[in-house]
């Protein structure tokens, strides 16, 4: 009689359990649809809180993916760079794919032309100066380039190293408005030591020669790059075996040599084989392959 007691109630206990179960697994279904939006963004958010909300609002456009496939580009861009070694007659040596979507910018802002006439702000600071890899370890301050420029002569110099170039040291990069203001005033003062009659005029038309104003040296626009092997910057290394292979290469990279022997006339600035200026590589391969320099490049010859 006891035992039959304990059977019942444990039966009883059995089937309120499956009724309960079956109960909790119909009502936690159906809410489930309903909460599902609540769900997704807490899930999201535990990965990135600060945009659950753009993550779930992204989630409606999803099947959109699946239409585009039919419109696969006409040209892989492994096809476009045997395109591009085939127009420059060489391969890249080391691998470019860390770098090619820094090297291949084409933005307007890389085309930027800064001179004697086209002077920045003297607040313009570019907002995303990066370290320079192989800053002269003699003390200076590590140089500063804007990201792509800076990423563009990693590569550069990737390469050069591979051709056995390897002691050619950045000296300078990015140069602040006043910076550069300060180097224009010292060399006007140098030069009047030994001129102490002369005009501000005469003297800052002698230091024009060699060293830009303040607002005239691209040096503020985070793109340009003075580098050599050489104790100073000076045109004999224009005949080494570096400067050559700079020069011949740079394009490829994304750079120009920006002030050329035979283009003084039109930059206003004497030749210096040192100086290296960011445009991206379309610009730069067609500035190269063209013989020009930047401002017939852009039409600013005036
Ligand atoms: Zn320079």
């Amino acid at each position: 009689m006891h035992m039959k007691k304990i059977t019942y109630i444990l039966t009883a206990l059995l089937i309120a359990a499956i009724v309960g179960l079956l109960i909790w697994a119909t009502a936690s279904e159906a809410p489930g649809e309903v909460s599902s939006p609540p769900e997704s963004g807490g899930t999201s958010g535990g990965e990135a809180s600060g945009e659950s909300g753009a993550a779930s609002e992204s989630l409606p456009p999803a099947p959109d993916v699946s239409e585009s496939p039919s419109e696969t580009p006409p040209e892989t861009s492994e096809d476009a760079e045997e395109a591009y070694a085939q127009r420059v007659g060489k391969e890249y040596r080391i691998d470019m794919t860390p770098y090619l979507s820094y090297v291949t910018a084409s933005d307007e802002e890389y085309l930027r032309l800064v001179n004697q006439t086209h002077l920045l702000s003297s607040d313009y600071v570019p907002e995303d100066l990066t370290d320079c890899i192989h800053t002269r370890k003699d003390g200076r301050d590590m140089q500063q380039l804007r990201l792509y420029a800076a990423k563009a002569l990693e590569a550069f110099l990737a390469e050069a190293a591979e051709y056995g170039y390897t002691d050619v040291t950045v000296t300078s990069a990015y140069r602040s408005y006043a910076y550069q203001n300060y180097l224009f005033n010292f060399y006007c003062e140098q030069e009047r030591a030994s001129r102490p009659n002369a005009s501000t005029e005469e003297i800052e038309s002698i230091v024009l020669t060699y060293s830009l104003k303040a607002g005239m040296s691209e040096h503020q626009s985070g793109l340009c790059v003075d580098m050599h092997n050489l104790s100073q910057a000076d045109v004999s290394f224009g005949d080494t075996a570096e400067a050559k292979w700079l020069a011949e290469n740079a394009h490829r990279f994304g750079f120009i040599l920006r002030f050329p022997a035979d283009k003084t006339a039109v930059t206003g600035v004497q030749y210096e084989p040192w100086h290296f200026r960011f445009v991206g590589r379309e610009a730069a391969t067609e500035i190269y392959e063209q013989g020009l320099c930047l401002e017939e490049y852009l039409g600013q010859t005036g």
